[in-house]
């Protein structure tokens, strides 16, 4: 069987992962696509990023209507930052040599892939489904391939619909007091505010200690 799998922070989730889990799994057979929210992302400091249990609550309540998406906490379960390539890895470990795994991932996200932990090994570990987003359309798959030999034949490319939803975009709105209605689900929305999350503006680095 072929599982899809959409890591990210998800701080908050909205429609522009929904709709990246929906196409992916359409265009590729996937019987599933697993949400994987992630520990603690080494290219965002801690203060930034809202505390797991949040993150997980949110992915929860937005794919719980779709029979096919389906929540693991394997990343926020573990110790530490967890790599996708080691994510993959328990995974395939879980679901059996029977399963053929798929990370699906936005272009902004596959340009940065010669920067990951061990990119070659995870492509040989799973194949790539990548969707196209609003602001990367100079991305080159040819190009990449040059950086990353082999990676041109590992990945899918699923045109998709275009949001230009970004979460950061959502948080700044929070902080700022605007609507973020309609840009992810209800559901989301209302936690959003129950919770007081993104209320205060994010925070700029931390200056060195004197
Ligand atoms: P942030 O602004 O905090 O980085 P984000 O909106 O980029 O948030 P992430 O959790 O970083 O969301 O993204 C997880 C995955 O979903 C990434 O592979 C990203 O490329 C993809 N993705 C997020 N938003 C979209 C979108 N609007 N269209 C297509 N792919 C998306
Ligand atoms: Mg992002």
């Amino acid at each position: 069987v072929n599982v899809g799998i959409l890591g990210g922070t998800f701080d908050p989730i909205h429609y522009g992962h929904l709709v990246a889990g929906e196409e992916a799994r359409c265009a590729l057979d996937l019987e599933r696509v697993l949400f994987v929210p992630s520990a603690r992302p080494p290219h965002k400091p801690d203060y930034a990023v809202s505390p797991p249990e949040a993150r997980v609550e949110m992915v929860r309540m937005a794919i719980a209507d779709n029979p096919c998406f389906e929540l693991s906490t394997i990343d926020v379960d573990r110790p530490g930052f967890s790599y996708t390539v080691d994510t993959i890895a328990l995974l395939q470990e879980q679901l059996g040599p029977q399963a053929k795994l798929y990370f699906i991932l936005g272009e902004d996200a596959l340009a940065d892939l010669p920067t990951w932990h061990r990119p070659e090994k995870l492509l040989e570990t799973c194949q790539l489904i990548a969707v196209n987003r609003p602001g990367y359309h100079s991305f080159s798959l040819r190009l990449l391939d040059r950086q990353l030999p082999g990676v041109e034949g590992r990945v899918h490319q699923v045109r998709i619909p275009e949001l230009a939803i970004w979460s950061t975009e959502l948080r700044g709105r929070v902080a700022s007091g605007l609507s973020i209605r309609y840009l992810g689900p209800n559901a989301v929305h209302d936690y959003i505010h129950r919770e007081g999350l993104y209320l205060n503006p994010e925070q700029p680095p931390h200056p060195p200690a004197a």
